[in-house]
Formats: structure tokens, sequence, C-alpha cells
């Protein structure tokens, strides 16, 4: 077998690789010249549309009021001169089915026109409903292929936007994407509903408090979106990168992150680059990126926007995504988004900050000023505690996803316990509240709801508990389940729902006791004290990475939902399908749907992992091992040739007795590794039943596939490993 140099030459070539200027000039061109300009915002609409129809328009641009049929056409044609004034030359519907990414189908604005030309086309019409051949996208049972069609319908809350691609330009118009019989297809229409019924519930705490200006809450959400960078040269050569998007082989690097050099390290240029390339691409549609830094794991980096209202939000962190992974190609390198591209270095998840915000613009996470106010706080965060104490189980299927399973519980991410983090001050109150006794310390006096001031909270970010997986940061909650590779809009619809149930109970409470004469105060005295007792256990300041930690929440009666699907198979509880349904955010049908496409998409992601481990271990593997094999026995028999039959070819048997072991170990591994997985793929029955097969039979096997394939790369010929190994793809770049 002839040396396997293609690495080396792969390495050669990335000394050579320079940071790719694209002719960025901030000085010609200002953020605040670029910021938008590929956006049909708010602004343009009121530029561009006659002044009565953008009034018209105007509730349903910010509250998701129905639009008025009869300006529809009045916008498409807008929108349509705009885009083409721009260079568009197509239109899509974009919306967010089942499969995790987003979907387009591309139209041209173009019609026939009776003289043999054309003519320019688009309707309110064809703004406001699309009818995409839908039939083989994920339904669950909800949509036969007979009866295939779904319809995709405008969300006008979300801006319409070009999409710029070397040789031209498309409209893209967010949308909601549904069956006929109105069910969700997708991951926006759960989510909107959901932002609706949160802001309902608040609403009516709000006017407990006199607050009769709000007209609506809605959900701010800032998501900070980790990932890796590797060159793509590596890359192409690792089929499971490729096609699983994580390696299900590589020995651990030698240097990984232990010396902690990488985090928040000097930006290297090339990197710095694409960072700069891809922010001005999503300035350009909107998108407020701030933030960019090295993160923990070689290889490893952050893109933190503002935070905006969730649905735009979401749909942003999908254009990042996308812009991540498709500015890297131009870059020579590959975005991996998937949670642990890499074992024995950090994975990559997604801090989703979330908070509520009334239309008039206060954020109701934030301590205010006066006694009145706090009350009001407090009674909002414990909203929160109580609905991740109760819905606990309902975040954890938010989050849920082969890829996140890697990730939650290993020990750069938070467990899969839910547990809330309140920091000290915080939880001093809620303790001096239960107890109805004085405030320690410097604070004095009795906590008193509604007439003592709060303690001053620290609004200092530095001593955050890093390790809750559901932590308050001075005026927001940090949920930091989410995986890197998912949409944040399954884990917002599992916040919203579960606040807005909560939020329900005490509105009701709260409403039946001022209803019955007793002061607004002194019922949310009596309300906090008796929640803040209930739900005193989900509040857990420590260490969620420590030993400990599982034993004492067992003791506290909190879930632990290890992997999905255990915490998928409790989607169509009772109880759970109650509050979704409830609200109106999810009926029992599109859960049970929901469930089954999320239960079949851990089988097939497993079913193709393990179908790649096998070929790679087969087909790369073992031949270079083999090869390496026949070479120290040629060896042996060279050196008998040449010094004797008493030569010392101690070493050479030796080395070859654990290499021969490691091979029979690999290829007994990839046998059984075959016959679990058509033993999991011929299983008749649920969805839920092929998932846990994988999972308890075709996982485990992998894994001991790649143990004997590890050890293979430490006793293997550098020269003859058919794979990059995770010394270079993690440090050259
Ligand atoms: P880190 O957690 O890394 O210290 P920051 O504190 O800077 O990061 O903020 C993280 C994210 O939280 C940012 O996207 C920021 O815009 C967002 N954020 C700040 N306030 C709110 C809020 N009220 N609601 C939702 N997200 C918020
Ligand atoms: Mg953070």
């Amino acid at each position: 077998m002839p040396e396997d140099t293609t690495t080396r030459s792969v390495i050669d070539s990335i000394a050579d690789c320079r940071p790719m200027a694209v002719g960025i000039d901030y000085v010609k061109e200002p953020i605040s010249e670029i910021f938008g300009c590929n956006v049909f915002s708010g602004r343009v609409m009121k530029e561009r549309l006659p002044k009565n129809v953008f009034e018209r328009l105007l509730p349903t641009l910010r509250e998701g009021e129905p639009l008025d049929p009869s300006v529809a056409d009045v916008v498409a044609n807008a929108m349509k001169d705009w885009a083409i004034e721009r260079g568009a030359t197509h239109y899509t519907h974009w919306f967010h089915p089942m499969t995790g990414s987003t979907a387009e189908k591309h139209d041209a604005f173009i019609d026939a026109s009776p003289d043999g030309g054309i003519l320019t086309e688009f309707s309110g019409k064809m703004l406001i409903k699309g009818e995409p051949d839908a039939s083989s996208f994920p339904s669950g049972g909800i949509r036969s292929t007979f009866e295939a069609r779904g319809y995709t319908a405008w969300d006008p809350t979300s801006p319409a936007f070009l999409m710029e691609n070397v040789n031209g330009r498309t409209l893209c118009i967010p949308t909601a994407f549904c069956s006929y019989t109105g069910e969700a297809l997708d991951r926006k229409t759960p989510l909107l509903r959901s932002i609706e019924a949160l802001s309902n519930q608040c609403l009516r705490v709000l006017r407990l408090f006199g607050n009769d200006a709000a007209r609506y809450v809605s959900t701010t959400v800032g998501p900070e979106q980790e990932y890796f960078l590797i060159d793509k040269k590596f890359y192409l050569r690792r089929p499971d990168l490729v096609n699983a998007g994580r390696t299900l082989y590589g020995s651990r690097p030698p240097k990984g992150q232990e010396m902690e050099d990488h985090y928040f390290g000097a930006i290297r240029p090339r990197i710095l680059a694409f960072m700069m390339d891809c922010e001005r691409k999503l300035y350009k549609l909107g998108i407020p990126v701030k933030t960019r830094h090295n993160e923990v794991s070689p290889a490893q980096f952050e893109i933190a926007p503002i935070f905006e209202s969730a649905n735009i939000a979401t749909d942003h962190n999908m254009l990042v995504m996308e812009t991540l992974r498709s500015t890297a190609e131009e870059h020579g390198l590959v975005c991996l988004l998937h949670e642990k591209p890499f074992v024995g270095v950090n994975g990559s998840g997604k801090h989703n900050n979330w908070s509520m915000c009334d239309s008039q613009g206060n954020n109701l996470l934030e301590p205010g000023d006066t006694p009145h106010e706090n009350a009001q706080f407090l009674v909002f965060l414990t909203a929160v505690l109580r609905a991740v104490h109760k819905s606990a189980e309902i975040l954890r299927i938010g989050v849920a996803g082969a890829g996140n399973d890697h990730r939650l519980g290993a020990n750069e991410a938070p467990p899969a316990i839910l547990s809330v983090y309140l920091g000290e001050q915080l939880t001093e109150v809620m303790e001096n509240i239960i107890e109805g006794k004085k405030q320690k310390g410097t604070h004095g006096g009795t906590m008193q709801v509604g007439v003592t001031a709060l303690p001053p909270l620290p609004r200092d970010a530095t001593d955050r508990n890093r390790t809750s997986p559901f932590a308050f940061t001075g005026n927001k909650f940090e949920f930091r389940a989410v995986g890197s590779s998912q949409s944040i809009s399954p884990a917002n619809i599992a916040i919203n729902v579960a606040v807005a149930s909560a939020l329900d109970e005490i509105a009701t409470d709260l409403e039946g006791r001022v209803k019955k004469g007793e002061s607004l105060n002194s019922a949310v005295q009596t309300l906090l004290q008796n929640l803040f007792t209930e739900h005193r256990p989900i509040v857990f300041n420590g260490d969620n990475y420590s030993k400990d930690w599982p034993v004492e929440a067992e003791r506290r009666g909190l879930p632990n939902l290890k992997n999905s699907v255990d915490a998928l198979a409790r989607f169509s509880d009772p109880e759970i399908v109650k509050v979704f349904s409830k609200y109106a955010v999810l009926s029992k049908r599109e859960i049970l749907s929901r469930q089954e496409i999320l239960l079949e998409n851990y089988a097939t992601t497993l079913s193709i992992e393990a179908q790649i481990a096998a070929g790679m271990g087969r087909t790369m593997i073992l031949p270079a091992a083999i090869a390496y094999q026949k070479k120290i026995a040629d060896s042996m028999v060279s050196l008998r040739a040449a010094l004797g039959d008493n030569a010392d070819v101690s070493a050479q048997k030796n080395l070859l007795e654990v290499v021969t072991n490691h091979i029979s170990r690999l290829k007994r591994a990839l046998s059984a590794l075959d016959e679990a997985r058509s033993k999991a793929d011929e299983a008749h029955g649920s969805a839920f039943k092929r998932a846990k097969l994988y999972r308890d039979t075709v996982l485990p096997i992998m894994q001991e596939c790649r143990e004997s394939g590890d050890m293979l790369e430490h006793y293997v010929e550098d020269s003859m490993w058919p794979i990059p190994k995770y010394r270079e793809m993690l440090w050259i770049y």
C-alpha cells in the first residue's frame, strides 16, 4: 500500500493560506448605512406605502393582528418593486419545516404576457399564501402524501429580506407552514402561538398592578451561538464530519483545551477575516450581531447578537447559522454546528437569553426602583421559578436531539437536570419572604413586599455561576441547555408555555384575593410566601457539574431525563399535552406528530452514524491497520533474513501482537454494529421502539468500534493513517 501523503500535502497547503479579503471598507460604507439595507423593514414600508395603507398595516406588523386583505396587493407590489430595484429576480416563501433547517422554493417574478413577452407579477395573494408541493417534509402522520398539500402563510411580524448570491438576489418572505386542516407543520407557528399565550397571561398580572397602558408583552431573546471552524481540506477527508457532522473516530489530542489558551485568545487573522465577512452579511440582513470571540475549545468560536423579539431572533438565528456555514466555505473553512463534533474537548451550545418586555419597552424581569415595581418584578420572577419547577420536562423536551445528548451532562454543559440559579441576594430575599423574618446584614428591616425596597442586586456578569442550566443574570434568564445546531424555537416555545401556565395560576390566585377585598400587597405577600416555599427545591446556586448534584437533585424530586429518547417519550404525557393544548400552542395531534418526527429523527441520525462508523472502520481504518500489520511482519522476516534466526525481533513481535489484538477487536465490533443496526432497523412498531434500540444497542457498539479504532491510531504509522487527526484539525487552520 502506497504511503498516504495527502494529509501532509493538506497541511502544506494550509501553511500558505492567507486571510481572505472581500473588500470591506467601513469608512466608505459605515455600518449605519449598510445595516438592514437588504430588509423590507417597517421604515422602508413607511417610505414606500401610501400613508393610509401603512397605518392599516401597523397593528399587523407590530402585534400580529390579522391582516386587512385589502392592503395585501399594495404591500406586495411595493415589496416587489423594492426587491426588483435591488436586483432580485425571484421570491420565495421561507419557512421552518420540522427538518430542523429552513426551506425555500424559488419562483421568478414573471408571467407570460399576451404579446409573447413577459410581465413582472407579484400579487397580494402570492405574498400571503404559498402552496409548495410539500409532500416530502416530515409531518408525523398529520398529512399523508396523497393529500400532500400544505400551505405557507406570510408572517408579517418578521420582515422580508433579500438573500444575496454572487449571481443575483432572491426575495425571502418569512412564512408559517401549516397543513390544510390548519395544523402546524413547522417551528414558527407554535412559537407565534406561545408568544401570544404568554402575552395574554402577562397582561393579566400587569393589569393587577395597575398597568393599563401595555397592549401586549413580547418575548425577548438573545441567542449566543457557538461553533467550530476547521479547514475544509481536512473536513472533506473525514466522511464522518461530512455525513454526520461529528467525528466518529479520532483520539483525543495531546493538546486540547487544558492550557486554557484559546478562550478569549487573540483571534487568528484567517478566522477574523471570516468573522468580519459574516458580520457584514448579517448587518445587511438587519441582524445586530455584537460579540465575537474564541471559545474554550481549540477551533471553537462564538457569535452573539443583541436581543430581539423571539420570533425575529429565531429567524435571525437560522440566518446566522446559514451565513456561518456558507461564508466558511468561501474562506476554505467549514463551520461545524454540531453539539459535539470532537470528543475530549468542549461541545457547542446556544445560550438562550430570555425575558419579557411590555409594549412600552419595560423589561418585566428588571428589578425596579420602587417597592411597588419590585413586588411586580418578584411576581414575574416567581412565575419563572414555578415554570421551571413544574415544567422541567417540557423544557428538557425543548432541547431534545441526538446531538445534544453528547453534550448535556458532559463536563462542559449543564446536566439534563433543570434547576435555577438565582444568586445570593435574591435567594436571601426569597428565604426571608418564606420565613417572613428580618433581613440579615446591611439590608435591615422585614421584607414587606410592595413596601420594602429590594437590596441592591448585582448586575455584574463576572461572578455568575456558569454551570447552571437556567440562570438569572440580572434582568433576564439564560437557558443554557439549547444545542448549537438546534433551532431556538422549541426551547422558547417550551419556556413561553411553561411561564404562561405559571402566570395563569398566579393571576387567578391574585385576582381572586383582590376581588375578595384583600390589598394587592398582602395578596402578593401571601402568594410569594407560598410559591417560594413550594419552589425552593428548584433553586440551586451550587456547581451543577459536580458528582453530588444528581444525587441531591433526586432527593429534591427533580426529574433527570438523561437522554432525548426518555425526554421525548414524556411529550405525550397527558399532563404535558394538557398544558400545550390549554394555551392553544400545540394540540394533542400536533404533539403526537412532533414526537414521532423527533424520535424518527433520533433513530435516523444514529442509523446514519452507525453506517458511517462501519464504513470508515471497514474501508479506511482496518486496511490501514492491516497494511501496517504486514509492514511489521515483513520487517521481522527481513530482520531474520539479514541477522539470522537469533535476531532480536521482540519489539516487532510485541507491537504486532498489540496491533493484531486491536484489529481483531475492531473487526468484531464492526460485525456487532452491523447486526445491531439491522435489528434496530427491522424492529417494527413505534418510532419510540426504534429510537430506544438505537440508543441502547447501536450507540454502545459504535463506542466500542471507536475505542479500537482510536487505539490503532496510536500505533499505526502516521503517514499510513487515512484520516486527519484531532491534533491536526483542531490546531492547523
Ligand atoms: P454573556 O452571557 O456572554 O456575558 P451578555 O451578558 O453580554 O453575554 O448577553 C448575552 C445576550 O443576552 C446578548 O445577546 C444580549 O443582547 C442578551 N440580552 C440582554 N438583555 C436581554 C433581555 N432583556 N432579553 C433577552 N436577551 C437579553
Ligand atoms: Mg451568556
